[in-house]
């Protein structure tokens, strides 16, 4: 295999690396995350989209008759490679570029292309993703959100839970239950829901690294024109099948930089941090594991570069990108782990590199959650990937 760019690659490369250069937004107060990531900080972020968009780099390897670059998979992840070395601003919305965007293009129609692309690639229209429930998370098709049609709308009663970005999303991509009396599966409908439509009810919930990034959604006779579905009514399953497998195929090369970039902080901390009168270094023990923790995100770059390969193959996400989801958030928390470690009671202060590290301890805890648990994601790759027969 051949681990090289090509021309056009190292062109496309060098363009984006001069155009960072001339507009990345400096860093001001107003840039950074808070544990209440407030109004300001969400304006910044859509500024900085806004910007991506207007240069052309927004949605890389979207088409581009609906605002798209029409680029390849490749030229998308040296996209985030760049943004990550360039320790650019984090995306605004997310769920929209990673997850409903990529929905849309596969089984929207042309109409619902043409009105909602451009808006999350703008970053005018943020997007949730309405999936779990209280009583339906890893087992997603016993959700129970029940859907009644009435004329030309749908009636909707019901609760999620853990939506992130609830809060401040415009659209939603919400799964109701339409047919109860169908196989679990085969009873469900994906609508695209205004987030602003009466009957909604959105209430944050505090996550224990003091984020209020995800929150409960309370349905009361919420009405939705039927024609806001997406793909066939009663196929939502596929749909949503089709969403999780592009939230779980992150392509990673934004990712290996951030973790590298920590590890390597940490590294530089336990040579200069002190530990009974040593640099914490020289502890036979830590080192080890800051070895393994190193070969970790190698092992993690090579299977980057393998699956983006088979990506660029195939052209859409499949059960391999369960692979990456389970290793690279098992590897976060090891990482986040050790990095507590070495810095000791320095990482609770605030002010030792502005209490980044506890937070990133804190927040990896939910990386094995989100986007499907780490026993899922094996459950995926034993029967999907692998081929082995269900457990039970
Ligand atoms: C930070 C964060 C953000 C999130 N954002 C969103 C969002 O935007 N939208 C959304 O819809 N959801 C979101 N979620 C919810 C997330 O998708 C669910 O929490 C997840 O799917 C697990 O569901 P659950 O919490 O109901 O746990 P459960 O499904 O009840 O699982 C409990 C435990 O049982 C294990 N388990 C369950 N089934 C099996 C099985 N078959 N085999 C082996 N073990 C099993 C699980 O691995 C887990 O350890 C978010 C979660 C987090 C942490």
């Amino acid at each position: 295999m051949d681990l090289g760019l090509t021309p056009s690659e190292l062109k496309f490369r060098d363009e984006l690396r001069a155009w960072l250069k001339a507009n990345l937004p400096a860093k001001t107060s107003k840039a950074v995350k808070t544990a209440d990531s407030t109004h300001e900080y969400h304006a910044y972020l859509k500024s900085w989209q806004r910007k991506l968009y207007d240069g052309g780099y927004a949605g890389v390897n979207w088409p581009k008759e609906y605002g798209g670059r029409g680029a390849t998979f490749i030229e998308q992840a040296i996209f985030q490679e760049e943004l990550a070395l360039a320790d650019a601003p984090e995306r605004m919305g997310t769920i929209g570029q990673g997850l409903v965007g990529p929905t849309i293009i596969a089984v929207g129609t042309e109409e619902q292309k043409k009105r909602y692309l451009p808006g999350i690639l703008s970053g005018d229209e943020v997007w949730c993703q309405g999936f779990s429930e209280p009583n339906a998370g890893s087992d997603l098709a016993a959700l129970e959100t029940k859907a009644v049609r009435d004329g030309d709308d749908f009636v909707i009663n019901g609760q999620k839970i853990w939506t992130s970005y609830a809060h401040i999303a415009d659209l939603c991509l919400l799964v109701v239950r339409t047919d109860p009396s169908a196989a679990k599966h085969k009873g469900l409908t994906s609508l695209l829901v205004d987030m602003k439509s009466p009957g909604i009810t959105v209430r944050p919930l505090k996550m224990m690294s003091g984020d209020s990034g995800f929150n409960e959604m309370f349905f009361s006779n919420l009405r939705v024109p039927v024609k806001q579905t997406i793909g066939q009514v009663n196929d939502g399953w596929s749909v949503a099948i089709t969403a999780l497998s592009n939230e779980r195929a992150n392509l990673g090369t934004g990712l290996y930089v951030v973790f590298k970039r920590n590890l390597d902080a940490v590294i530089d901390h336990a040579r200069k941090l002190k530990r009974n009168g040593k640099p914490v270094i020289d502890d036979p023990v830590m080192r080890q594991r800051l070895a393994q923790a190193y070969v970790d995100l190698e092992v993690f770059r090579l299977n980057t570069t393998r699956s983006l390969s088979i990506l660029n193959r195939t052209g859409a996400p499949g059960p391999e990108g369960s692979i990456q989801k389970l290793y690279w958030s098992e590897l976060n928390q090891r990482n986040a782990q050790i990095a507590m470690e070495v810095l000791g009671p320095n990482a609770l202060s605030s002010e030792f590199d502005g209490g980044r590290w506890v937070y990133n301890y804190l927040r990896s805890r939910g990386n094995t959650i989100e986007a499907g648990t780490s026993e899922v994601q094996r459950n995926i790759i034993a029967q999907r990937v692998l081929g082995l027969p269900r457990s039970y």
